[in-house]
Formats: structure tokens, C-alpha cells, sequence
């Protein structure tokens, strides 16, 4: 099953996986409406970064708290920096240590923190080990795809809590799709390199020379030989980029837009 739009008569629209790591864990996902940012942000931009007023982005940031109720000092962002750097959140003090630390995946076995993924096109992955109930969100784009972040995050959650990937459930945000997603050559060429084996599935050719990358397949094939099995793995089929009625998308707005969020909660 897929994402699916929650969106009730006064409370904040959002989408979120029905089922996922069997109900022990909620994944949402912010879209563009329900917030108070104005112009290119309108609405909910949840991203500090972007240009747009920081109190606009606080005010958005308690709709969404509020609506999932949770804290606002427990929803955990980090400084992403397109690696594959993993930061672990091991104890109640990292929450307030490691928030805002350069990194692209949060890991965490601690109960109502809302590890969170700030994106628009690029993909977040979700992760539930249910050994040792064990949750993580990474930020993959091509770069996060072509670093195997997914992968750097399963075996981090291995080495730390004893996650198996076999028993692990995943999911994949909605992002840029194949439709929309043009890549240039060196794009082309890090894919090729990252997945030689399986690159010409990750890219479609659509004539001229043109190529579109398909980021979920890319992503789903690192979580697979990761040891992840595919009926555990969940695919949105929303593309951001056709859909900026409902998202914001870098690609579709030249740059200047706002940030969903991919929040994961245990
Ligand atoms: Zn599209």
C-alpha cells in the first residue's frame, strides 16, 4: 500500500503509509498546504535554509508538531549535506546534541521523536528494524542513491542495535519521478559508475540523447542488496514535480521553493 492523503475539515493535511512496520511506527509526509508561508513557500515550508521568514517556519513546524502530537524540541532536523553520513540518536541527550548536525539519515531506538527528513524532490527512505525497535530516515537524491546511504544506514542500525535487514521494513517517499526527473551527464555517468550492473533500468532514454532518472528503482535496488526483501519495501507513486499542487518541488520552481518533511515516529 501506498501513501495516503489525510485530510480532514480544520487539521492539517498530510500523507502518511497506513500498515507501515505493521502499525508499531507512524511515517508521514508533509505536503505544500496547511502552513502560513507566503509567495514560493506558500505554504508549509518546514525548511529554515530555503530564504523564507524563519517565523513563518516555526509557526510551521508547531502546525505539524501539534498535529502529530508530539513536542516541538522532540521533531529532530539535521543540516543535510548530500553524504552518506549517519547520525544516531542513542540516548535522550543526542536529541537536543545532534539536532541540526551535518548528516542525511537519523537513527533512533527512542520513543516519541520524530526524526525527520526535510526534502522537496529528493527522496527520503524510511527504515523500521523491529529488532530492538529500531527507526531511521535518510535524505537520498541521486547523490544519497548513488552514495547507497540506505545501505549505510542498515548496517549502522546492524552494528548498533542488531537489525537484520531481512526482518526490516522500508519505504520510499514521494520525489522528483521518472516522468520529470531529466539528468545531465554527469549525473548519467555517477549513476552508470554506482550501478553498473543495473544502470540501464535506473535511467530511461526518451530521445536526443535525453535521460530521465528513476530514483525510487535506484533506491529500492540499494535497500534490496542491502538485504532488504521487496515485499517489505514500499513505493510512493507521487512525483513532485507533477504534482506541485500538492508539493514543493526544486526542479519545478527554479530553486527557490519550500521544504517538505519525512517524519518517522516510534
Ligand atoms: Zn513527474
Amino acid at each position: 500500500m501506498g501513501f495516503v492523503l489525510k485530510n480532514e475539515p480544520g487539521q492539517l493535511p498530510y500523507l502518511y503509509l497506513p500498515g507501515f512496520g505493521k502499525d508499531k511506527v507512524r511515517a508521514v509526509f508533509t505536503t505544500r498546504l496547511g502552513g502560513v508561508s507566503k509567495g514560493s513557500y506558500s505554504s508549509l515550508n518546514l525548511g529554515y535554509h530555503t530564504g523564507d521568514d524563519p517565523d513563518a517556519v516555526t509557526t510551521n513546524r508547531r502546525f505539524v508538531t501539534d498535529a502529530l502530537n508530539i513536542e516541538e524540541d522532540r521533531l529532530i532536523t539535521l543540516n543535510q549535506i548530500h553524504s552518506d553520513r549517519v547520525v544516531v540518536l542513542d540516548r535522550e541527550e543526542d536529541l537536543q546534541l545532534k539536532k541540526g548536525s551535518n548528516g542525511d539519515a537519523l537513527i533512533t531506538h527512542l520513543s516519541n521523536v520524530a526524526i525527520s527528513i526535510l526534502c522537496a524532490d529528493c527522496q527520503a527512505i524510511y527504515l523500521y528494524g523491529p529488532c530492538n525497535c529500531v527507526i531511521a530516515v535518510a535524505h537520498a537524491g541521486w547523490r544519497g542513491a548513488v552514495a547507497k546511504i540506505a545501505a549505510s544506514c542498515l548496517q549502522e542500525m546492524s552494528k548498533v542495535y542488531g537489525s537484520k535487514p531481512a526482518d526490516c521494513y522500508a519505504a520510499l517517499s514521494p520525489a522528483a519521478g521518472a516522468c520529470c526527473y531529466e539528468v545531465g551527464e554527469d549525473v548519467y555517468r555517477a549513476i552508470k559508475d554506482a550501478f553498473p550492473e543495473t544502470f540501464r533500468d535506473l535511467l530511461e532514454e526518451k530521445g536526443n540523447g535525453r535521460w530521465f532518472f528513476n530514483i525510487s528503482q535506484s533506491n529500492c535496488t540499494v535497500l534490496q542488496d542491502a538485504g532488504v526483501l521487496r515485499e517489505n519495501i514500499s513505493i510512493s507513486n507521487f512525483c513532485t514535480i507533477c504534482r506541485q499542487d500538492l508539493f514543493f518541488s526544486y526542479r519545478g520552481s527554479q530553486g527557490e521553493t519550500g521544504r517538505m518533511a519525512a517524519i518517522l515516529i516510534q
